[in-house]
């Protein structure tokens, strides 16, 4: 094994000599004989003839026991015995020997060294029990003079140190092995840092006063600040600080050294020691009140040393792995797998209070990062997830589970979305910008029956999806009503697909009638939809469906190209009637939307002008920025424009001028209320006003009874569409509908 470099400050002596012998006990305190003699003459022969005597640079006290019981019981009392000076004969010739037997075998006392005396020479004793009982020495009591008694107990003693050594040692490397054992066991840094301060505290037989520094990187690998990442008694302040802010301690002092050095050291009163690295990010423990010459011993030391420094490693790398798992990497919130977990948990152990998962979306965050760019984009996250972190309070936890998607969840009552919104709604100021921005949010109930965090977290979000679609700054929570339909919308879409597919979707036309003759003058193509089993969904219910998958593309051309050249056919027979289709937003915004309109007219052979299309109010007046282009475009082949219920939508005077449409279609809604004997016909009159003043033609559309029709012919209006006059009509009743005379009104009053 190799040893860190190890020296101590200044001048001074090696601390660890890497073949260390025995440590050596601290001088001044004695050494205790037993001198067990039945004879109390021998016993003060004995300490006369060592009086005054140190060995090993230590003095000598003696005990006395006159018999076996009281020498082992002295023994239990004075665990120091180190050599005990044993007399072989005393009430019976075996007693020496019997008490040694004793003092192994029963009493398992190996320490003390034993040096047998006899005061009969040619007295042999048993080999054997020399041999078995680890016996130092036999000596005839004659022959020991002072000298020779000396030099016994010299060795005896030397022997007694070197076992002590051993034993010290032993316990050493059993603190060791645990110490380390709990240290692999640690997932953070910080968790990992206070292990290391207190087993190295309890290695020293110190106090747990210290600091572990790390989590820093040197200059040469990107150079991070190395902080306080566990402190503890008088340091635990400094928890979490960095060390150049704490350059003025002593002991950040002696840190620092030993991390510039890259060598342990002492200073600061205490003991700094080095942990290596080899991924670059090496650490320094420093605990207080190690002295220098403290008993741990080199080897050993330099293990710790070393099995720390790889487990501190493998931690770093442990939590590197975590934070790549959990942590969102822009704004370094938890991430979505954080959240699933963090919910998982409270759910398989309720808190008491209620709580709720909240997701929290921008409103066209897209558009802010197309406008402003990517980076500003990301510095509003960076602020967002500032703000909700800010505001949450210890019991909430924030993440960012998508690009513009967070997530709180928490205690009720810290999750009100007003409250949320209002923090929100502050300008964020970004490179010297002040941007404003809307938040939506789709909530969950923890106790709503969700079963699994990553259930919630689609509970929550299929509540957003509602909310976003009500607008911006919407909340919506989640409730099995909603899920259901949404269920029931993913049903119906499949449907639609499949029947798109198979050709079960066909047109159906409704005529517009001039008010007064009843005579023809334009179809309105409207889709129909005929299940397997004969059932027609109507247009209302799949309509939404298609514009929200977007399918609506597909379907929108179909029906254009189908009903232009249904057109054109009854062109073809004389019947030069207009043809009105319906166009979603979705086809709108197609690219080649225009360019598919004009082939279908070439291809049926059907004027432009023929054609109208049919766009509802909040459509056309949604984002007047991007339709106006696109219907100015389509007028300028020709193409008409109608604006569908209109009354409905929230035109301004200006983009409705701008749009300069052919046509405004007064919403069935309006036409019902002119049934009344008196009023309900003011909006129709209205917009049949504004329609006139503009200089756009009117139809009035769902004109169900005659007296609606008279009311409308009144009021100016000359076109009417409705089940008074016909139903939408099958292809192949077409002929027969328009080869029968028109349904002429009353005349006007
Ligand atoms: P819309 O364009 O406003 O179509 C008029 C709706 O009013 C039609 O419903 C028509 O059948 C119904 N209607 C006509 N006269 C009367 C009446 O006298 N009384 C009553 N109660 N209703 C009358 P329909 O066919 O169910 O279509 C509903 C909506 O679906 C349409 O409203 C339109 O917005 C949409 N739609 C239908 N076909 C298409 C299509 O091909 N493309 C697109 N984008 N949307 C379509
Ligand atoms: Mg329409
Ligand atoms: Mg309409």
């Amino acid at each position: 094994m190799s040893h860190p470099e190890w020296t101590e400050e200044g001048d001074g002596p090696l601390l660890f000599a890497a073949e260390s012998g025995p440590a050596a006990p601290a001088t001044g305190e004695a050494w205790t004989v037993l001198v067990v003699d039945d004879e109390p003459d021998v016993f003060a022969a004995t300490c006369l003839a060592l009086r005054e005597v140190e060995i090993l640079g230590r003095p000598l006290r003696f005990l006395h026991a006159s018999g076996a019981a009281e020498a082992l019981a002295l023994l239990v009392a004075h665990p120091e015995i180190a050599v005990i000076l044993l007399d072989v004969v005393m009430d019976s010739e075996s007693a020496g020997l019997d008490l040694v037997a004793r003092i192994r075998g029963e009493f398992k006392l190996m320490k003390p060294r034993i040096i047998l005396r006899t005061g009969q020479p040619g007295y042999a004793p048993e080999m054997r029990a020399i041999r078995d009982y680890d016996i130092n020495d036999y000596r005839i009591k004659s022959e020991l003079t002072r000298t020779r008694l000396f030099t016994v107990l010299t060795a005896a003693l030397r022997s007694y140190q070197t076992l002590e050594a051993v034993e010290a040692n032993r316990a050493d490397l059993q603190a060791l092995l645990e110490a380390q054992t709990g240290l692999l066991a640690a997932e953070t840094l910080p968790a990992f840092a206070e292990g290391v301060l207190t087993r190295m505290a309890a290695l020293f037989r110190v106090p747990v006063e210290g600091v572990f520094c790390g989590g820093g990187r040197r200059a040469s690998d990107g150079g991070e600040p190395h902080r306080v990442v566990a402190a503890t008694g008088h340091y635990a302040k400094w928890t979490w600080q960095r060390i150049d802010h704490l350059a003025a301690e002593p002991p950040i002092q002696a840190v620092q050294k030993a991390l510039a050095d890259r060598r342990s050291l002492h200073g600061g009163g205490g003991l700094a020691l080095y942990l290596p690295s080899r991924t670059g990010s090496d650490a320094v423990v420093w605990l207080a009140g190690i002295e220098r010459g403290h008993r741990l011993e080199g080897g050993l030391f330099a293990m710790f040393v070393q099995s720390t420094a790889v487990a501190a490693d493998g931690v770093r790398l442990v939590e590197r792995l975590r934070e790549a798992a959990y942590v969102d990497n822009l704004t370094r919130l938890a991430n979505r797998s954080a959240l699933v977990e963090a919910i998982d948990d409270l759910l398989h152990d309720p808190p008491d209070l209620p709580y709720r998962l909240l997701l929290v979306d921008i409103d066209q965050f897209s558009e802010i990062n197309e406008t402003f760019g990517d980076r500003i984009g990301d510095a509003l996250l960076h602020g967002v997830a500032a703000r909700l972190e800010a505001g949450a309070g210890s019991a909430v936890r924030v993440a960012r589970v998508a690009n513009d998607t967070f997530a709180a969840v928490g205690p009720r009552e810290a999750l009100v979305p007003d409250d949320w919104a209002r923090r929100m709604n502050m300008p964020f100021e970004v490179e010297g910008l002040g941007i404003g921005l809307s938040v939506s949010f789709g909530g969950v109930e923890l106790d709503a029956g969700c079963r699994s965090g990553g259930e919630a977290i689609k509970m929550a979000y299929s509540a957003l999806k509602r909310a976003k679609q009500a607008g911006h700054r919407s909340v919506a929570f989640y409730s099995h009503e909603v899920a259901n339909e949404i269920k029931e919308r993913t049903r119906l879409l499949h449907g639609l697909r499949a029947a798109f597919e198979q050709q079960r979707l066909f047109l159906v036309y409704q005529p517009q009638v001039e008010a007064g003759s009843g005579r023809t003058i334009a179809l309105e193509a409207l889709m129909r939809w005929r299940t397997e089993d004969g059932r027609l969904v109507p247009p209302d219910r799949f309509i939404p469906v298609a514009e929200q998958s977007g399918l609506i593309k597909d379907l929108g051309a179909w029906a254009m190209r189908s009903a232009i050249a249904q057109a054109a056919a009854l062109h073809a027979a004389g019947h030069a009637l207009r043809l009105a289709v319906n166009v979603s937003m979705n086809q709108l915004l197609v690219p080649d939307f225009k360019r598919m309109v004009g082939e279908a007219l070439a291809a049926g052979g059907l004027p432009a002008t023929a054609l109208e299309l049919e766009i509802t109010e909040s459509v056309a007046m949604q984002s007047p920025d991007v339709v106006l282009p696109k219907l100015a475009a389509l007028k300028a082949m020709g193409v008409g424009v109608a604006i569908d219920d209109f009354g409905t939508g929230h035109s301004s005077l200006s983009s409705l001028e701008k749009l300069a449409p052919d046509r405004l279609k007064i919403d069935r809604s309006f036409i019902t209320g002119l049934d009344a004997e008196t009023g309900g016909d003011s909006i129709a009159a209205m917009i049949i006003e504004l329609a006139r003043s503009l200089g756009v033609k009117v139809v009035a559309e769902g004109v169900e009874t005659a007296r609606q029709r008279q009311r409308l012919q009144a009021l100016g209006c000359h076109e009417l569409q409705g089940y008074l006059f016909a139903r939408p009509l099958a292809v192949a009743d077409l002929p027969d509908w328009l080869a029968r005379p028109p349904m002429a009104g009353e005349a006007p009053p």
